[in-house]
């Protein structure tokens, strides 16, 4: 075996273990993409295209059993000039195969020039190890940790270490070596160590996650009522969209004559969110904060205290996220890690956003086909309160055929109160298991926890959940990429915070098909269809969806 073939081993085989749940899938392309990557990281020479397709093809033939499951079968011994056009991937590899041809390999390399020993013998071992050598790799899982198993035993026999042991190295020297077992009762241990790490597709996805994600500036809010009370008679207040403007002359006049402590408030204004009261002719201050804050309905003739928001004056978090967000746009262009996939998603453009306004009821939701990764669902359930629009009962939202919408996929179901038990009945009479639950701790315009909210019988709401319900097996689940809880503040009534739709999109990848119910115009976005009755008009961008859909709707 050549030294680039070795190199190309020693890359699957550290590739397969960060992969970490066999069998691995991937295109060949992408695994060569990985390996030059590597290449370039280690500064070693780089192999090309066609000598890495020839390694493979090399290290295949070396294995008693092939190391390799093709998809087309033939993968292999295809030749492809370009990778992008290479659709074949290799669907399996073969751990142990591969691990055992690197441990031949290792002993029959000259360790410090990496080239063939001349004293090489042709067959790897004379002796008992060569005949396990020689066994067929057993398909099944459990087997194939008896023969490591063998195969380590065996070495302990032998009470003398010899480099030219075939097992040597097959005996983890700790506990970090999770792949290679030694004795049953480690197994455990080993198995436990091996659950704790991430597979390498989930390490790649957190990566990409954090490359790609829109952030928000984030900042910290003033608590000293001194600013606060200064800044009172400082500042001019918008109406329209509760922010409050600062009057620098003013504030340094202040601080000339000697107000409060120079550094300290200018400081703070610069680099703080202040709340300002705005005190109106009706205002009462006794009777203290209102309880909605700037989501009250009746703002103009309150009698609680409401407040205006000074923005930070020196934006630097907002410059920061300013500037990763441009970045993303070239983190886009990177060719993705992807499983069971030969095409980057990345290189998929995003649907632009449709809609259609409908009554959800009666549409045929045939028409909208049933692909979706994700589908997400807000229905307004009767829960007794006065809402400016329709409700459903429950049996009308259970007559609704979501069934039909999913091969497979997430479906996740805005619930409160009782009907969290309701919603979870309906999921899985719609086909789904309910797989977990995302819960959004509503925050008011002060950033504290919402203490008086407009719902609640017993104890104020001060959150909502969302149900997550999961059909079918879908590989492509990208999953513990974000946690289980959203904290944001609250809007319009009923209004879901946006951050969630970075959450799903995370969760399901780019480019697929994602279908909202009961969504409002400002829930429409690129990748998603969103159906409702308050939407304005009907915008659909796919070809066959739109014929259908204007077919029915003629009709
Ligand atoms: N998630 C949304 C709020 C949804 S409120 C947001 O973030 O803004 C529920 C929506 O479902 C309302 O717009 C309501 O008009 C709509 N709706 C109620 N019954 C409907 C029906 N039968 N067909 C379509 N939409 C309906």
């Amino acid at each position: 075996m050549d030294r680039k073939t070795h190199e190309v081993l020693k890359f699957l085989i550290d590739w397969n273990n960060l992969l970490v749940d066999p069998p691995v899938e991937g295109a060949i392309s992408e695994m060569y993409f990985c390996f030059i990557a590597s290449c370039q990281v280690k500064g070693k020479d780089k192999v090309s295209w066609l000598q890495f397709v020839k390694c493979l093809q090399n290290i295949d033939e070396i294995c008693i059993c092939h190391a390799f499951t093709c998809y087309p079968s033939n993968a292999l011994s295809l030749t492809y000039e370009d990778p992008f056009k290479c659709f074949s991937r290799i669907t399996s590899i073969d751990r142990l195969a591969l691990n055992l041809v690197y441990k031949r390999v290792k002993i029959t390399m000259d360790p410090v020039s990496g080239e063939e020993s001349p004293k090489t013998p042709s067959s790897p071992l004379p002796g008992a190890q060569t005949a396990i050598y020689h066994k067929p790799i057993p398909k099944d899982k459990e087997e194939k940790l008896d023969l490591l198993l063998e195969l380590a035993e065996s070495r302990r026999a032998k009470p003398k270490r010899s480099i030219n042991d075939l097992c040597a190295g097959l005996t983890p020297t700790d506990l970090e070596d999770i792949y290679t077992t030694t004795s049953k009762a480690k197994r455990l241990r080993q198995l436990n160590l091996l659950l704790a790490t991430h597979a390498g597709s989930h390490i790649l996805t957190k990566e990409r996650a954090k490359l790609r994600t829109i952030i928000k500036p984030f900042y910290d809010c003033c608590d000293d009522p001194k600013h606060t009370q200064m800044l009172i008679s400082l500042v001019s207040f918008d109406r329209q969209t509760n922010y409050c403007k600062l009057d620098q002359h003013k504030l340094n006049d202040r601080l000339n004559m000697g107000y409060g402590n120079d550094n300290d408030i200018s400081k703070c204004v610069n680099q703080k969110i202040h709340f300002i009261p705005i005190i109106q002719s009706q205002t009462d201050t006794k009777l203290g904060d209102c309880s909605y804050l700037d989501t009250c309905h009746k703002m103009s003739s309150c009698r609680y205290v409401h407040y205006g928001q000074l923005m930070p004056l020196d934006d630097v978090s907002a410059k920061k996220a300013t500037q990763h967000n441009k970045s993303i746009q070239k983190a886009m262009q990177v060719s993705d890690f992807t499983r069971g996939e030969s095409m980057s998603p990345a290189s998929r453009p995003e649907l632009p956003a449709q809609w259609i306004n409908c009554d959800v009821t009666k549409l045929d939701f045939s028409i909208l086909g049933n692909d979706f990764a994700l589908i997400i669902a807000d229905p307004s359930w009767t829960i007794h309160m006065n809402l400016n629009y329709s409700s459903l009962t429950d049996s009308d939202l259970l007559q609704i055929r979501m069934d039909k919408l999913q091969k497979e996929g997430l479906f996740l179901l805005w619930v409160t109160g009782r009907t969290i038990e309701t919603g979870r009945d309906f999921l899985k009479k719609w086909g789904y298991k309910v797989v977990n639950q995302i819960t959004w701790v509503k925050t008011n315009q002060l950033v504290r926890t919402i203490s008086t909210g407009r719902t609640g019988h017993w104890l104020n709401h001060s959150k909502e959940h969302l149900l997550v319900g999961l059909k079918g097996n879908p590989k492509w689940l990208n999953k513990c990429i974000d946690p289980q809880i959203l904290i944001s503040s609250t809007r319009e009534t009923s209004r879901k915070p946006d951050e969630i739709y970075g959450m799903v999109e995370r969760m399901v990848g780019p480019g697929t098909r994602k279908l909202e119910i009961f969504g409002r115009q400002h829930n429409t976005r690129p990748g998603w269809l969103t159906i409702g009755n308050q939407l304005n008009g009907t915008h659909l961008v796919e070809k066959e969806i739109a014929e259908r859909y204007y077919k029915v709707a003629s009709v």
